[in-house]
């Protein structure tokens, strides 16, 4: 039996990767990893669903006991993966998927190699701000603070082995499935048909490009 793959999925606030992920749930058998975090839970928020909502102590002696698979200080929170249940299912032959943000995606990419990074965005400066505001939970600061972290995120876009851009919400599930299915068809093991492989090599060039444009958009 093959191993399940892990799949990193990143992009700033307000790139819709909660929403895609939910999406494509929805017909996918993939384990979604509960992240631990000290932020409090926000309306409609349930600890154990959403996140394990925890204490800064709580966490960093989850920290030392080595019980993180990753974690990272955003936003003057700490946010991070329990590593039993990653490392459990991915060996049951599930695939395990991740919403962490660049930091934490950086720390996975150094621990499991294999890992698999895709990064979500927005399509232009102005969704992003749009949606953040849109959101109705976060005061003018928060969002501020959010939009800068969101370039400092877009700043680290070459990490990435794939990009979906989430203007058309189906559209970038259906994107994201192909690179999830493209992604264990690369860890199958077995050797590619010639069309196989050059189906991988055409969307890891269409990311590269994706990633020209995003920066353009973004950095410039
Ligand atoms: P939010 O507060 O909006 O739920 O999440 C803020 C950021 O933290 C998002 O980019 C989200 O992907 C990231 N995040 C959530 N869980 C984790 C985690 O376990 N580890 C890391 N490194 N980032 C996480």
């Amino acid at each position: 039996m093959n191993k399940g793959i892990l799949l990193v999925l990143s992009g700033p606030s307000g790139s819709g990767k909660g929403t895609i992920l939910g999406e494509y749930r929805k017909d996918h058998p993939v384990y979604f990893s509960v992240s631990n975090t000290t932020r409090s839970p926000r309306p409609g928020e349930i600890d154990g669903v959403h996140y394990h909502f925890i204490t800064h102590e709580e966490f960093e002696k989850k920290i030392a006991a080595g019980g993180m698979l990753e974690y990272a200080s955003y936003c003057g929170n700490y946010y991070g993966t329990p590593r039993d249940k990653v490392e459990e299912k991915t060996a049951e032959g599930i695939n395990v998927m991740l919403d962490i943000e660049t930091q934490g995606a950086k720390n996975v990419r150094a621990s499991c190699p294999e890992a698999v990074l895709c990064f979500v965005v927005p399509p232009s400066m102005e969704v992003l701000r749009h949606r953040l505001s849109g959101r109705g939970t976060e005061d003018e600061e928060t969002i501020n603070k959010r939009l800068a972290q969101a370039i400092t995120e877009i700043e680290r876009i070459d990490m990435y082995d794939y990009v979906v851009i989430n203007d058309d919400l189906p559209d970038a599930v259906r994107d994201f499935a192909e690179i999830v299915d493209a992604a264990q068809l690369a860890a199958s093991g077995r050797e590619l048909t010639p069309e196989e492989s050059a189906h991988i090599k055409n969307l890891k060039e269409k990311s590269a490009a994706l990633k020209a444009a995003v920066k353009k958009e973004f950095l410039l």
